[in-house]
């Protein structure tokens, strides 16, 4: 099958979260299956270099907001075509995809992504000019939302169309006059299309006018069709129930493969006991802890957001802390949070480390290098680090929701990989920091629970059968 996965991002050209992982990691192992998978992406600046694009067509000026051009492409370092839109006016600037520099959305966001809906279903039609056509496109999150619209709206012969929310809470809403420049007729503006409570939602055109919907995991897929996880979505999620299956992520297991991680001052092996110590005692010298073997060390990687319950942990630290533990934290994101996270460290020197910033290498060593990786989510559509974690054998310490739930199955079970709980409280948390010391202090059962991690298999072969079942069932 021919698949074109429209998204904002891919891991080898552009990242801010797990989407970029999925994007690449997906695409690769549908590509290993045999299927001709090729990635569309906004041509954000530098990406046409990394890629080596050359121009494939020009698009004219679909949005009047200046000249565009279809780019075609590779991946760095992969076989995967890519391509990319070539908009001057809209992606060559200094700064995040989604974001300026001070933090705040692009004000012309609605076209940068309104742009990359358009061109994903133009290249449908100017297939024959450029010499591809696909049988399936698949659209994630509100980015490409309106790709979808547009095809589904155009009527006649046209792709299958997939639409994957890997995150409900970010809806891509815009003032109703937003529509017009981005192309897509009046009578879209309805209950019954992308009319959400007074806006434009990119995100509800996504999944309104796809044939089929998709999100991260079995148990975000409930959740999304209840008030409490609905995001006022959902009525709709629940009418478009029987399209809607849910499907838990992979992790890009050569990316994030412990014995060959470039990120690492050594292979890992993480049965072995010695060398995840090693590995332990060059990350608390890298942030600055003490070099204390004995203390067990936490870890959390993440996006520093009210989602991700980090101020549940900061509450909570204070039990592994008066137990002489240690706090590895590598994030960025909200002011306020970075800021507690920093008055922390130094209230805690050589027990609390905090490094904010986005940083791949770190993140690698980070998992690898702590006993505990925690993360106490609000709500997590599917989450990857719990996953890097039980493959690098730091036992992780979830809240039980959304793929937490899917992929961490608490002591209490003779196979547990990690601990779980169930309210989104620090004190809840607490007790689980708490069975977490315990478990600590007997290493037998913690090399039990920490194997029973390490032979979970969360590749992307199961995942991507899964994708290609319901492509397949599309055509
Ligand atoms: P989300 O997509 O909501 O941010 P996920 O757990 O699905 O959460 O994916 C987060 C991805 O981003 C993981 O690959 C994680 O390692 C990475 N990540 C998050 N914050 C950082 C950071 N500060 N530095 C490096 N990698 C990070």
């Amino acid at each position: 099958m021919r698949i074109l996965q429209v998204a904002s991002e891919a891991y080898g050209l552009c990242k801010t979260g797990g989407l970029a992982d999925v994007t690449t990691g997906l695409s690769m192992a549908m590509r290993a299956r045999g299927h001709d998978v090729h990635l569309l992406l906004p041509g954000y600046r530098g990406l046409a270099t990394a890629a080596n694009a050359s121009v494939a067509l020009d698009l004219g000026d679909p949005l009047g907001v200046g000249n565009t051009h279809l780019l075609r492409g590779r991946l760095p370092d992969t076989d995967l075509p890519v391509w990319l839109i070539e908009c001057p006016a809209l992606y060559d600037r200094e700064g995040g995809p989604y974001l300026d520099a001070s933090g705040n959305d692009w004000p012309d966001n609605h076209l940068r992504f309104g742009l990359l809906g358009r061109v994903a279903a133009l290249l449908t039609i100017a297939g024959p000019l450029v010499g591809w056509t696909p049988h399936i496109v698949h659209g994630h999150d509100w980015q490409a939302g309106l790709g979808l619209a547009h095809l589904a709206l155009w009527g006649g012969r046209r792709p299958s169309t997939v639409f994957t929310v890997h995150n409900l809470h970010f809806t891509g809403r815009f003032a109703p006059e937003a529509l017009p420049a981005v192309g897509l007729p009046p009578s879209a503006y309805s209950m019954h299309g992308v009319e959400f409570y007074g806006s434009a939602s990119f995100l509800k055109a996504g999944l309104y006018y796809a044939d089929k919907l998709t999100t991260v995991s079995p148990t975000y897929a409930k959740e999304i069709q209840t008030p409490l996880g609905g995001e006022g979505l959902h009525g709709l999620l629940a009418a478009r129930h029987p399209d809607l299956v849910g499907i838990l992520n992979g992790i890009d297991d050569s990316v994030w493969n412990p014995q060959a991680d470039p990120f690492l001052a050594q292979g890992l092996d993480p049965t072995r006991t010695e060398e995840r110590q090693h590995l332990k005692a060059t990350l608390q010298g890298e942030l600055g802890l003490e070099r204390a073997a004995e203390a067990p060390l936490f870890g959390l990687v993440s996006r520093l957001t009210w989602q991700k319950g980090i101020d549940l942990l900061l509450d909570a630290s204070r039990t592994l802390l008066a137990a002489g533990g240690q706090l590895a934290v590598l994030g960025s994101g909200d002011g306020p949070l970075e800021q507690v996270l920093t008055q922390a460290a130094a209230a805690n020197p050589g027990q609390v480390a905090f490094v904010h910033g986005y940083n791949e290498g770190l993140s690698h060593r980070v998992i690898a290098g702590t006993d505990f990786l925690v993360v106490p989510s609000r709500f997590e559509p599917c989450g990857l680090t719990q996953m890097y974690a039980m493959r690098y054998g730091s036992i992780p310490i979830v809240r039980s929701t959304g793929g937490l739930a899917d992929t961490v199955v608490d002591i209490e079970d003779a196979k547990g990989t990690g601990f779980t709980f169930v309210e989104a409280s620090s004190a809840s948390l607490a007790r689980a920091l708490e069975r977490a010391l315990v478990l600590y202090r007997q290493p037998e059962a913690m090399a039990r629970v920490r194997d029973s991690g390490t032979s979970r298999d969360f590749g992307w072969s199961a995942s991507a059968e899964r994708y290609l079942e319901l492509y397949a069932s599309m055509q």
